[in-house]
């Protein structure tokens, strides 16, 4: 009898046991569950994106790498079952190839980046004759959209046309009579409506980062994007204050007169450097741009502007 009693009482506190592990069990799925509401782009998915390009090697316009990373880039948005197509092009005998990739209805939203990089090192303190691997510069606004692309749900497609452009041809510029932005400008030209807005982003992937308005860029835009890091507490990252004026992808847009905005960490040391590698970036600075343009797209991109009220 006595022994009954303890097999019982052994048994009530395997089952007490149980109840607390399944208590604990439901109590991580609905924190689980409400921090599924938050943006869920992954830094470290962003950041394999990174490693799989430097693998291509150095990818200037015109290369073979640049095809294989054009090619890459195109089989995960079809993964992701976005609509892709190529956009080809030559200039100066080089052919160039945009990917553009878009999903969901509504008025258009582009987001861009280049995905080339610069054939020579023309910065470089040592060798100038080499060209540089990207790693900030041009391989971490890919590898951002890469994976926007996978984590941007219907709450944006739903009430936005979102299109990803993967822009070629950006990094020439000042090199043989080449202009910047070439493939940017081709798209520019190009796009089947006017956008409500287009954002660009570069060399976003620096471990020590600060991203500043930049002053060719739209300022209501910026504040707008610059609002929604804030709210995710990305303040000392996303700095409203201006501080350069840059060349880049978002310049054709402007001059098509849409509103378009550059988001550029360009406290960059190592930009147009051989030492522009893996190692100076995180999937903690490629994590803060992608949750914030998730959060923007996701929430309300088309309300008024946040600063403005
Ligand atoms: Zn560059």
């Amino acid at each position: 009898m006595k022994e009954l009693v303890r097999v019982k009482a052994r048994l009530d506190s395997a089952h007490q046991m149980w109840l607390l592990t399944l208590g604990l069990l439901l109590a991580v799925m609905l924190l689980g569950g409400c921090a599924a509401g938050g943006p869920n782009f992954s830094g470290k998915k962003a950041l394999e994106h990174v490693r799989q390009q430097l693998e291509f090697g150095p990818r200037p316009a015109g290369s073979e790498a640049n095809r294989r990373t054009s090619d890459y880039i195109a089989k995960i948005l079809k993964s992701y079952g976005w609509a892709v197509e190529f956009q080809e092009f030559t200039q100066g005998g080089v052919p160039i190839r945009n990917v553009i990739a878009t999903k969901g209805e509504g008025p258009l939203v582009v987001l861009g980046t280049h995905f080339d990089t610069r054939p020579v090192a023309d910065l470089d303190p040592v060798d100038r004759s080499q060209p540089i691997l990207g790693a900030n510069d041009g391989a971490s606004g890919t590898a951002v959209l890469l994976e926007l692309a996978r984590v941007l749900s219907a709450k944006a497609t739903d009430q936005a046309q979102v299109m990803l452009l993967f822009l070629d041809a950006e990094d020439r510029g000042n090199l043989n009579e080449w202009d910047f932005s070439v493939g940017a400008e081709y798209a520019a030209a190009r796009l089947p409506k006017a956008p409500s807005m287009v954002i660009i982003i570069d060399m976003v992937g620096d471990a020590e980062q600060n991203i500043y308005y930049e002053w060719n860029s739209s300022l209501a835009l910026q504040e707008r994007i610059w609002h929604v890091a804030d709210t995710l507490g990305y303040v000392n990252y996303f700095i409203p204050q201006y501080k350069y004026a840059i060349t880049d992808d978002h310049i054709p847009f402007i001059r098509q007169g849409y509103q378009s905005a550059l988001i550029i960490d360009f406290d960059y040391t190592y930009w147009h450097t051989t030492y522009d590698t893996l190692d100076k970036i995180s999937a903690g600075s490629l994590q803060r741009v992608g949750a914030t343009l998730q959060t923007l797209l996701e929430g309300e991109p088309f309300a008024p502007n946040p600063a403005a009220q």
